[in-house]
Order: C-alpha cells, then sequence, then structure tokens
C-alpha cells in the first residue's frame, strides 16, 4: 500500500521564493546594522506556502500515539484520561497570567492552592509536610534523598549507602547515585516480592535509607511492609516510599501508616497532569516531621489571620531544587482533580484502577504467562518468555504489531525481573468495552504468524527504527548538505 503521509522533512519541502505571508511595503527607513552582528548568509530557513505548512505539522501531529487518540496501557506510567476541564481552567488569566515574581499580596489565589495542595499531598501521604518544588518523580526522589543526607549529617551519623530492589524504577539507584549515595541492590524473592534474608544481609549502620515501591513494579503489594519498615528503623535508617504510581492504594492506604518517612508522587502520572514526551511534570515530596527543616526552601505558609506568604526562614534546608514554586500549571490541574474528587472519589480512583487492572488480567490470562499473577495492584506484568521458545514472538514485536492496531504498546523489557516482560496499565478510565476489545487484539496477535510480527508495524510510516542508534548517536538537527 502506498504510504498516504509524505515523509519529507519540512526542509524538503521547501521551495525558493514561497512564503506563508504578505506584509505591506514597510513605511520604516532601513537602518544600518553593524557589520559585526551581519551574517555571511542568511540562515536557511524553509520556503514553503501556508497551506503545505500546516499540513506539514498536522499530518506529523497525526502519526502520534496519544491517550486522546488511542488506548495506553503503559505501565507505571499511568496514561489515564487527563480532563480538558482542567486545561480550560488552568488557561484563566487569574492563573496564567501571573508572574512568580510578584508580591505576595496580589498571588494569594495562588498561594492558597498551593498551601492546600500540600495540605492534600500530607494527608494522602499520612505524613507531615510537602514539597511542592521538584518538577518530576526523579526530582523528588533526588530531593528527598539529599534530606536525607541533610538529616544524617545534622544528626552527626555517616551513612553512606542506600539500598534498592531489583525490580525499582533505574531512577532509584541513578538518585542515590546523585545524591552521592552508594546503591546496593536488594533482591526479589520468587513471589515478586522484597527478599528479606537479602535486605537483613545488607541491612546495618551504614544504610540512610532504604526505598521501596509498594505497589511494586509488577502490581504486586508486598505485604511484608510493616515487618520491613521496622528492620530498616531499627537499624536507624529511613524507608523512602517510592509514590509515582499510587493508583492502588489512594485513599486505602497511607505511606506513612506502614512505615514510610519520606516519599515523592507523580502528579503527571497520579493526579492527571498530562505527560509524555518529556514534561512537564510535578513531582511533591511528602516527609515525617523529624525532616521537615530540612526540606526545600521556601515553603507555603499561612498565619492565624489566614494570609498566605512564603516562608524562606528555613536555616537546615537543603535550598532550592528548583526556580519559583515548581511547575505551578501542573500542580494546579493535580489540585482541580483532586477538589473534584473529594475524598471518596480519590479511593474510587483506586478502586476501579485495581478492578480494571484485574478485569485485563483475568482476560489474558489463560493466552499469555503472567508469572506472579494471581491477582494484581493497578497493573501486572506478562512475560512472552514461553512464546519466544515455542513460537519465536517476542515482547517487542507484540508491542509493534499492537501499533498497527490502533494501540500503544504497555512498557516492554521492565522491570527486569520478568523476561520478555509486557507491563500493562489499563487505568481507571478505561471502559468495559475498550478492555474487551484491547484482550481480543492481544489475543489474536498471538496466534499469529511469527514473521507477520518479526517485521510489524506494517501499517505506519515508520517500522522499526534503530533503538539503540536513535538513543546513542540521536540526529536532531536538519544540515544543509
Ligand atoms: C515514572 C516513574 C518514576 C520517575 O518519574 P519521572 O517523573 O519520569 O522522573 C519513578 N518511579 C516509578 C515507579 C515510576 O513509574
Amino acid at each position: 500500500m502506498e504510504k498516504l503521509q509524505s515523509t519529507n522533512l519540512i526542509f524538503e519541502i521547501s521551495k525558493s521564493g514561497r512564503r506563508c505571508h504578505t506584509l505591506p511595503p514597510s513605511g520604516v527607513p532601513a537602518a544600518k546594522l553593524d557589520s559585526r552582528f551581519q551574517r555571511v548568509a542568511p540562515p536557511p530557513l524553509p520556503e514553503v506556502a501556508e497551506l503545505d505548512l500546516v499540513r506539514h505539522f498536522t499530518n506529523l501531529s497525526s502519526r502520534n500515539m496519544a491517550i486522546d487518540c488511542n488506548f495506553y496501557p503503559l505501565g507505571s506510567c499511568t496514561m489515564k484520561y487527563n480532563p480538558k476541564r482542567h486545561e480550560r481552567l488552568v488557561a484563566f488569566p487569574g492563573f496564567a497570567g501571573l508572574h512568580p515574581l510578584q508580591p505576595d499580596c496580589t498571588i494569594q489565589g495562588m498561594l492558597a492552592i498551593l498551601y492546600e495542595t500540600q495540605l492534600f499531598l500530607t494527608e494522602i501521604a499520612g505524613l507531615h509536610a510537602c514539597s511542592l518544588q521538584p518538577a518530576a518523580g526523579a526530582q523528588g526522589e533526588l530531593t528527598a534523598l539529599l534530606v536525607a543526607a541533610a538529616y544524617f549529617k545534622h544528626r552527626g551519623e555517616n551513612r553512606t549507602r542506600v539500598l534498592v530492589p531489583d525490580s525499582a524504577h533505574g531512577t532509584n539507584p541513578a538518585s542515590a547515585a546523585i545524591a552521592g549515595f552508594d546503591s546496593v541492590t536488594i533482591k526479589s524473592g520468587e513471589d515478586g516480592l522484597v527478599e528479606l534474608a537479602d535486605l537483613e544481609s545488607k541491612l546495618d549502620e551504614r544504610t540512610a535509607v532504604f526505598m521501596i515501591t509498594n505497589p511494586n513494579t509488577l502490581g504486586l503489594f508486598d505485604n511484608q511492609i510493616l515487618e520491613i519498615t521496622r528492620k530498616v528503623h531499627e537499624k536507624g535508617a529511613l524507608v523512602y516510599l517510592d509514590g509515582a504510581n499510587m493508583n492502588a492504594i489512594l485513599g486505602i492506604t497511607r505511606p506513612g501508616d506502614f512505615g514510610a518517612d519520606m516519599m515523592h508522587y507523580n502528579v503527571h502520572k497520579t493526579f492527571t497532569g498530562p505527560h509524555g514526551a518529556g514534561g512537564p511534570g510535578s513531582g511533591p515530596i511528602a516527609v515525617r516531621d523529624m525532616l521537615e527543616p530540612f526540606l526545600p526552601a521556601p515553603m507555603v505558609v499561612k498565619d492565624s489571620a489566614g494570609v498566605f506568604s512564603l516562608k524562606h526562614d528555613m536555616p537546615l534546608s537543603i535550598g532550592r531544587v528548583r526556580s519559583f514554586f515548581g511547575n505551578v500549571g501542573v500542580i494546579v490541574r493535580g489540585w482541580l482533580y483532586l477538589r473534584t474528587l473529594g475524598p471518596n472519589g480519590v479511593r474510587q480512583v483506586s478502586e476501579q484502577a485495581v478492578l480494571n487492572a484485574n478485569y485485563l488480567l483475568a482476560l489474558l490470562k489463560g493466552h499469555i504467562e503472567v508469572p506472579r499473577g494471581d491477582t494484581c495492584m493497578h497493573e501486572f506484568v506478562a512475560s512472552a518468555r514461553l512464546l519466544r521458545r515455542e513460537k519465536r514472538i517476542s515482547a517487542m514485536d507484540i508491542a509493534k504489531r499492537l501499533l498497527d492496531k490502533g494501540y500503544h504498546s504497555p512498557t516492554v523489557y521492565f522491570p527486569m525481573v520478568v523476561a520478555e516482560a509486557l507491563m500493562i496499565e489499563p487505568t481507571e478510565t478505561e471502559s468495559q468495552e475498550t478492555l474487551d476489545q484491547f484482550a481480543g487484539t492481544l489475543i489474536s496477535i498471538l496466534a499469529e504468524d511469527a514473521d507477520l510480527l518479526h517485521n510489524a508495524p506494517h501499517d505506519l510510516t515508520i517500522s522499526r527504527p534503530d533503538e539503540v542508534a536513535a538513543t546513542k548517536q540521536p540526529v536532531l538537527r536538519w544540515k544543509s548538505a
């Protein structure tokens, strides 16, 4: 089939002299530009007519998989629906027109929203204080680990290690390293949960923090959590909860109640900040009382007269991690979401997310191996290990073929503790019909010819780019021949 859309770059459709606009003749006399500022030749900008320009970019935009167009079960990334109402409200001039250097007395409404968001996130965490500054989950991890480092330094304790389970998101060990700690891997047992014996053998007075994702990336709630947090605390270390994806436990259990001392949220995953393709994000952290003095300054505070202001006087603070108040546009969307849902609605989100994931798991279980998949939390991890051995069908083949069928692929080859992993997170915003259709499509793909799958996708402009080269040697700039 002939491809409907051209793959030309805009430079390649350029024709000398074409323009998108016509300007009236200038009535202003030409000024002489100092030769220091003159280029020898003008930059090689593309020259195209307006219609060609519009078609070019509109066609490009339609090549994306997007949550507004496609089911997008990308495990751990939580591609739930982002309400359009949030976009309209956050664009109100009262929000969008603010300048971060305005005096506090002129931005009381915004400060009230930020203050209330701090309270909500503190409450959902079951902890004592919250900083909205970090601009992503990974930056939240780093910020919390810097807070932990400052806390131990203040106590005169020299703790150099951060323990991280092997099923953790790659940002966990990376954040530990950037915060100046040695990252030590803790094994998962056969059941996919933290192997207690391995944790105990590595836990000692050198340990600063144990980072845990619970429910973990296998979609399993680690029911040893109380024992784990007790053991970590016995050694004087802190427990960090990776709460990027809180969708299974909102309003059901609180990290602070099961022993976490600090955590981060991903507002862009759990609380409907639109995301993908690199941001913007928001990764607030919540901490227990003894860590509060070390949080990034400033914090939003409210005095007894109900006036909001920024508290800069925090002598033990680790300082700023982000300019101004963080990614305020994303935080406001999260606030709108929480205000819309209220406490019961927030709990319902998790109940529905867990129900949807278990429904999909039940539909797929007899057709593809799900190693620890009796039941799951908000996501589950299938494995193409047997399919690969018996039919030469890999996780990548399935992921690529799903694109032909109009679905974004699940997360593949993560977590690394499962061979040929396909990590599936339907989220709470999908209907039963969508889940039925997706399951039917995935099952029909498993019956397809392996050779057909090896070359999928067949119906898209690009089939299988060289992903390693694209990562290691990205070509981001067009150069004229
Ligand atoms: C997405 C994610 C992160 C990192 O969040 P970013 O905002 O992408 O930096 C950390 N941990 C888990 C479990 C995640 O899913």
